[in-house]
Formats: C-alpha cells, sequence, structure tokens
C-alpha cells in the first residue's frame, strides 16, 4: 500500500517523456538554426496561447466567468489544448480543486505545503495526478465534442507544431514552436509557483494567492492571483483600473464581435474589499491565526496558574466529561495568559489584509486558541490523573 502510493508520487518517466522532449528539442536550435520567421512565429504563438490559456482553459472552462456558444466553446477549448497542457477537463477539474483546498492538504499545487519545484512542474508529472475527477467537471463532460477533445489532448498541440514546420521550416518548428511552448508552459506554472508566494496579498483568501504585477506581465493578467482567489467567478482579474489584464481586454473585443457575452464582473463590494468574507473563509484564517499563537506556552501558564485553584480538579473532571462545561468555564474565566478578544483582533489585523470579516474572524480564532490550549490541558491532565 505504502510502496503504491509512493509510486503514485514518483515521475512517471514515459508518460512525460513528451513534457522533456520539448525542452530538449529546444536544444535543436544548433541544428536548425534561426530566423526572423521563427523569432516572430515563437512570440506569436506565444501571446496567442497565453491568451487562450487564460481565456479557454482557465476562465472560461475552469471557472465558466462568461458563456458563449457551443461551437465557439469547443474552438476555445481547441486552441486553448494547442499549449499542451493536456484536456480541457483533466486542466479544469484539477484547477477547481485547487480552488476547493488552496493551499491544504488536499491541495494538488501547493508551495507551501510542498515543494517550489513540486508546486511549479513536479505535480503534473506524477502517476496521482493523471485521472481527471468527472465529478468536479460535470457541466463539461455533457458536452460529447469536448469529450472528444479531451481524449485527444496532445491532437491541437500537434496540429500546431505541424503548422509551424509548413511555415518556417525546421527553424519554424524548433524556434516557432518548442521554444514558445516550453516558456508558455513556465509562465502557467509560474502562477501556480510563484503567484502563491511572491506579492501582495490584498484581500484575505484564506490562501496564500499573491498578486505580482510581472506575472500578470507575462501571463496577460493572471498573475492578479489574490484578485482571482477573492473573486474567482470574475472574468476580470485586474480588479484595478491599472492592473493590466490583457486576456480581460480581448475577451472584451470577443464580446463586441458578439462571440462570447455574459461576461462576470466582480461586485463593487468585492473589489474594495468591503464584502463579508464566506464562513469557510473565515474558518480557515481563524485556524491559522490561532495555530499560531504559542499555545503550549499558555497552555503551561494556564497550567501552573490553576493548578493553585481550588477549583481546578473538580474543572479536570468537567473538562473530561463534557467539553461543552469546559468551553463556558473558558469564557468566564479570567487568565493573563490568554489573549483577550481585543488582542486577538489586534494582531489579526496586523497580519491580515483588510477585511470586514476581521470581528469574525478574531472571534472564532479565539475559541480555536481556546480549544488549542484546552486540548493541550486534556492531554497534560489524561497523561498524568490526579496532578
Ligand atoms: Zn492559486
Ligand atoms: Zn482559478
Amino acid at each position: 500500500m505504502r510502496d503504491g502510493a509512493r509510486r503514485e508520487d514518483r515521475i512517471d518517466y514515459p508518460s512525460s517523456a513528451a513534457f522533456f522532449a520539448i525542452h530538449l528539442a529546444c536544444f535543436a536550435v544548433f541544428i536548425s538554426g534561426i530566423n526572423l520567421t521563427a523569432v516572430v512565429l515563437a512570440i506569436g504563438l506565444y501571446v496567442f496561447r497565453i491568451f487562450a490559456i487564460g481565456a479557454g482553459y482557465h476562465r472560461y472552462f475552469a471557472h465558466r466567468s462568461f458563456r458563449t456558444s457551443r461551437i465557439f466553446q469547443f474552438v476555445l477549448g481547441f486552441l486553448a489544448q494547442t499549449s499542451a497542457q493536456r484536456g480541457i477537463l483533466w486542466w479544469a477539474a484539477h484547477h477547481r480543486r485547487h480552488h476547493k483546498y488552496s493551499d491544504t492538504e488536499e491541495d494538488v499545487h501547493s508551495p507551501i505545503l510542498r515543494s517550489f519545484a513540486y508546486a511549479h512542474v513536479g505535480w503534473i508529472l506524477i502517476p496521482r495526478n493523471e485521472p481527471t475527477d468527472l465529478d468536479l467537471v460535470r457541466d463539461l463532460a455533457q458536452y460529447k465534442e469536448l469529450l472528444w477533445l479531451d481524449r485527444h489532448q496532445y491532437l491541437p498541440a500537434a496540429l500546431l507544431a505541424a503548422a509551424a514546420f509548413l511555415i518556417g521550416g525546421l527553424p519554424g518548428l524548433v524556434v516557432g514552436f518548442c521554444w514558445s511552448t516550453v516558456v508558455v508552459w513556465h509562465a502557467t506554472f509560474s502562477i501556480n509557483s510563484l503567484g502563491h508566494l511572491v506579492g501582495r496579498r490584498r484581500y484575505v483568501t484564506g490562501d496564500h494567492s499573491r498578486n505580482n504585477w510581472f506575472l500578470a506581465f507575462i501571463t496577460m493578467g493572471e498573475g492578479w492571483h489574490n484578485n482571482h482567489h477573492a473573486y474567482q467567478a470574475s472574468v476580470r482579474q485586474g480588479f484595478r483600473w491599472w492592473e493590466y489584464d490583457f486576456t480581460f481586454y480581448g475577451l472584451k473585443a470577443l464580446s463586441w464581435l458578439g462571440l462570447i457575452w455574459d461576461l462576470h464582473l466582480p461586485p463593487r463590494a468585492v473589489v474594495m474589499g468591503e464584502q463579508r468574507l464566506g464562513r469557510n473563509v473565515i474558518n480557515k484564517v481563524a485556524r491559522q491565526i490561532a495555530a499560531s499563537f504559542p499555545v503550549n506556552a499558555i497552555a503551561a501558564q494556564v497550567q501552573e496558574a490553576l493548578s493553585l485553584a481550588p477549583g481546578w480538579a473538580e474543572l479536570k473532571s468537567r473538562v473530561l466529561s463534557a467539553r461543552m462545561q469546559a468551553e463556558t468555564f473558558w469564557n468566564e474565566i479570567d487568565l493573563p495568559a490568554i489573549p483577550t478578544l481585543e488582542e486577538v483582533r489586534t494582531y489579526a489585523r496586523s497580519r491580515l489584509a483588510q477585511t470586514t470579516s476581521l470581528d469574525d474572524i478574531a472571534l472564532s480564532a479565539r475559541r480555536y486558541l481556546l480549544e488549542l490550549v484546552y486540548s493541550r490541558l486534556f492531554e497534560t491532565a489524561a497523561a498524568s490523573p490526579g496532578t
């Protein structure tokens, strides 16, 4: 079983061969040479495919942030897959999982819980992440043509490679196609790795997503990743006027042409950071805040103070038999070691971006903190009953 689990997490070289082969093929430039046509092709294919990834894989298939016809939906999927980032259903399912579990154990590519290299590229190459969880993409799996496209995951990229060869010969294939493919890959991967490590956090999202102007530039808008985690359904990821989002501008142009419609924009309260956060985000952030207090030291001080108190022995039996009663006790008792609600609030404010849900976070964080302290005391009491 454990061997099986390890195998699932090891790079599967046979099925990752194409990935390494395209990287190696870039060095064939020493044979093919380079010319202007090939360079123009490389730049063009970079811009075109970064747009197709952001607009197709991400903003349409993963987040459904606008609507379109069944035909143009297929076109978007086909264009996205020219970047050889596997099938649209695979991409959308894994990405939805990333948002559902961002920076927790269940996240598919968290650079916080796993290494930078794993979050950047490792997760794509291991057998564990090869299957597509169709339950996460039921809305897409109802279309036969999308299932077909997803099954023929590398067909659009192969056709594009052939076209690059026909237009630019060997330099067209090596520089125009292979170089731009590799750079497109690493630009996209950077959102999963650097996008959760480097940059500013404007909104409280419960994860480590960041806004990074450089990533936003090279990915045509996808680098405003903290904005995106704060409101995933938005077609636009640059929320402020100065946050350039070339993918959004392209989509806006497509809407003028009537090819797409119902572009979903974030409510003003979200943009201004005035929207109350969802319960899940509040609980997630509150747990993080609580856990960052020195729980063991607080528990030790409480233990010491209580050992002299006449009610301690009685409390312990109450703690062991009734958690709810103990919680009431915590709320009534006044011990300097336990941070007050105001102290937790001040601390949370210093650690988080501005949010109108600060009071809710502080209240939940203090409750979690008390639970942590309580469980430490409980462990101590269970280990040495009678003390
Ligand atoms: Zn993310
Ligand atoms: Zn997303």
